[in-house]
């Protein structure tokens, strides 16, 4: 249950009242005081002159459900906001990994020169064999900072456990929680606490209902900057990397109030297919893309096969351009 207590109710009187309720966390929010997660179906009759709405569920979706908030919620990547009214669907692009200076200034050149505003790049990598690169860690924060501060970007990189989570906070615009990652308690509760816009990509075998309980934790925890990830299912099919699973983007959108990004190049895991999957992606009103591109993928040290080169990626921003449009987008 979400209980918004009554504007004259005090911090304390508030605290008392979610402790004696049971409840996960209570917040100011505006004038009154947000209570969520009290397992009850209606408001005991003690608390009644105090308490001005509430809400129940008959499941663990809330903060993020339409039912609580209709309207799907406006979110920051950088300067540019997403989700509410804006209509926007925001193209974040860069490679799978920071490898070199050089490297991730090219991709920073690109995203500039295409008027975008939202640079990726991984620096602690979860990669799943220990042989493989695991990414340049403090060094490429380091290296999106710079390019964050000479371009006038947003970057957006991903946190592999709970050991770095307060460097990706200080050093990015944007956490992202990866598909293996999404379940760690360590780097939701360190996102709750901040204010940083977290990205959460859903595992590749995880259900609905638990993607959307990893953002709950976020949100009840106070940090209501959350967007939640579509990037492909592991089902019995192997000649593609993973499947997107567009009919849960569907359900997420009737029923999430959170903004939506998709991410056709892990789904795909080939670089051919990536340009039809952000087209059909773009063509259901979505919030944003996440793509890779590398300048020269054949010799990425990470998801090479998937990565666009940069002459694709231009390709590809010309080609969804007019499907955003169709469906009263706009790419940003
Ligand atoms: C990535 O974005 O490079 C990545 C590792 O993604 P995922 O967590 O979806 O596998
Ligand atoms: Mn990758």
């Amino acid at each position: 249950m979400i209980l918004h207590l009554k504007d004259n109710v005090s911090d304390q009187r508030a605290g008392e009242i979610a402790s004696e309720l049971g409840a996960f966390s209570f917040k100011k929010e505006g004038t009154h005081v947000l209570i969520t997660g009290a397992s009850m179906k209606e408001v005991p009759a003690q608390y009644e002159n105090e308490v001005s709405d509430n809400w129940v569920f008959d499941n663990d979706i809330q903060l993020a459900s339409r039912k609580y908030q209709k309207e799907t919620r406006e979110v920051k990547i950088g300067d540019v906001t997403i989700g509410g009214n804006t209509k926007q669907t925001i193209l974040i692009g860069g490679p799978c990994s920071v490898e070199s200076e050089e490297q991730i200034r090219q991709s920073a050149e690109l995203i500039k020169g295409l008027g975008l505003t939202s640079l990726r790049g991984g620096c602690y990598k979860p990669r799943t064999s220990p042989y493989s690169f695991q990414g340049l860690g403090l060094e490429g924060l380091k290296l999106l900072a710079k390019m964050r501060e000479e371009y006038g970007l947003s970057v957006v990189t991903e946190a592999r456990d709970a050991t770095h989570i307060d460097k990706i906070i200080e050093y990015s615009d944007v956490v992202q929680v990866g598909a293996k990652a999404m379940y760690d308690q360590g780097i939701l509760r360190a996102c709750a606490k901040s204010n940083k816009t977290v990205l959460i990509k859903r595992g590749f075998g995880t259900t609905l209902k638990e993607f959307v309980q990893a953002a709950e934790f976020v949100l009840s925890g106070g940090n209501d900057q959350v967007i939640l990830c579509e990037r492909g299912l592991r089902t019995f099919e192997t000649n593609t990397r993973f499947t997107l699973d567009l009919c849960g983007v569907a359900w997420l959108q009737e029923h999430v109030n959170l903004p939506i990004v998709l991410d056709p190049s892990h789904a795909m895991g080939l670089a051919y297919g990536v340009t039809p999957l952000a087209k059909a992606c773009t063509a259901m009103g979505i919030d944003g893309l996440l793509i890779e591109a590398h300048p020269n993928p054949k010799v990425a040290k990470s998801d090479a096969a998937q990565q666009l080169d940069h002459g694709q990626f231009k390709e590809m921003l010309k080609e969804i351009n007019p499907v955003a449009a169709a469906v009263g987008y706009k790419i940003v």
